[in-house]
């Protein structure tokens, strides 16, 4: 098992300076959250030494595979033409596409906190209004803005989101005018867009957008291209996001839109992501046999059996991890930060939900 160093250095114990120490939680949490730290009220930060340091949280594993982002200077956006009529849009980290058709805009997921770039990007390539909005799925980091569109818009989006968005009350996302079960065709401008429900995966309500004439689908937060999944695969059901990717490659489409990263992704990729999915559930499975409880049970120094089972647990997730590190860490970006995490769900999943 590779060995965690945690090495604090403290210059002051939070018994003797307290209030030092809620600093340094201060400065902790804003550097993970990936803001700067704030200044104290009163203290210039950059004259006096910093009173703790964290010399170490993990021996640092050198990155695997990296597709870098290309600057986004000067528009703060990324916009390409997927197909005739389809535009990709980006911002580096998140992505969505707009229809422009000769009646109007069908516009996917306002991302939030974009919608004023969104707007620039839909102005390079029209002057009509947005007349549909999408919602993929529920969730505020992808339709956050939808409000700055929604006023001559009608939104559509699952059953399952609607009732979401009515329990959550967002006035930044709008609850949809119409919504469905498993599919719905929209007809308009000339163009078929097919929303289409593969079940609950990464969340109830999130639907594949696909578009037969144009080759294109969008199917969000299930399979970024060249990248591991998010952090314990985000979602809620494993087994039914396995088969909601292979619902979507059951589709005839050449490109494909992920929420996510800066370019969209090829039919390939999907499939390569797929396999990832599923060779991390055997990896998981092979060290499951591999990883004995007994054995754990025998080396701890707890007493508590709850700890014990957590020490089993990362135990498992460790060897998974290293049996999954020889084939993918190259392959796919995010390795090193989401494998454990991926091969933990699999453990719960192979105890609690279907045997391998
Ligand atoms: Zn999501």
């Amino acid at each position: 098992m590779q060995k965690k160093a945690f090495v604090l250095s403290l210059g002051a114990s939070f018994y003797h300076n307290p209030g030092r120490f809620f600093c340094l939680g201060l400065a902790l949490a804003a550097w993970v959250s990936g803001c700067a730290p704030l200044p104290v009220p009163g203290e210039n930060a950059s004259a006096k030494a910093p009173q703790a340091t964290i010399e170490s949280v993990r021996d640092f594993e050198p990155d695997g595979y990296i597709e870098p982002i290309p600057s986004l200077a000067p528009k703060g956006y990324l916009l390409s033409k997927l197909a005739p009529d389809v535009y990709f849009f980006s911002t580096g980290i998140y992505n969505n596409m707009f229809i422009a058709t000769p009646e109007g805009v069908i516009l996917t997921d306002p991302i939030a906190d974009k919608g004023a770039l969104l707007k620039k990007a839909i102005a390079e390539v029209t002057p009509l209004p947005v007349k549909f909005i999408l919602y993929s799925h529920s969730h505020l980091d992808h339709i956050g803005d939808a409000h700055l569109f929604a006023e001559n818009a009608q939104i559509i989006g699952h059953i399952e989101t609607k009732k979401l968005l009515e329990r959550y009350g967002d006035s930044r996302r709008p609850v949809p005018n119409i919504s469905f079960g498993s599919v719905y065709y929209l007809d308009f401008g000339g163009i078929r867009v097919e929303l289409l429900y593969p079940g609950e995966g990464h969340g109830k309500g999130n639907i594949m957008i696909y578009v037969p004439a144009r080759k294109v689908l969008m199917y969000v937060d299930a399979a970024t291209p060249k990248s591991v999944p998010f952090k314990n695969f985000g979602t809620v059901d494993i087994y039914g996001q396995v088969q909601g990717i292979r619902s979507a490659l059951k589709l005839d489409f050449d490109a494909y839109v992920a929420g996510h990263l800066h370019r969209p992704g090829t039919r390939k990729e999907m499939e390569e992501v797929l396999e990832y999915y599923l060779d991390s559930k055997k990896a998981d499975h092979e060290a499951m046999k591999r990883v004995r409880f007994a054995e754990v049970m025998s080396a701890t120094k707890s007493r508590d059996i709850e700890r014990i089972i957590g020490e089993y647990y990362e135990a498992v997730a460790e060897e998974c991890y290293g049996i999954l590190k020889k084939s993918w860490k190259q392959r796919l970006m995010g390795f090193e930060a989401f494998a454990r995490g991926h091969c933990d769900v699999w453990t719960a999943f192979h105890r609690t939900q279907q045997a391998p």
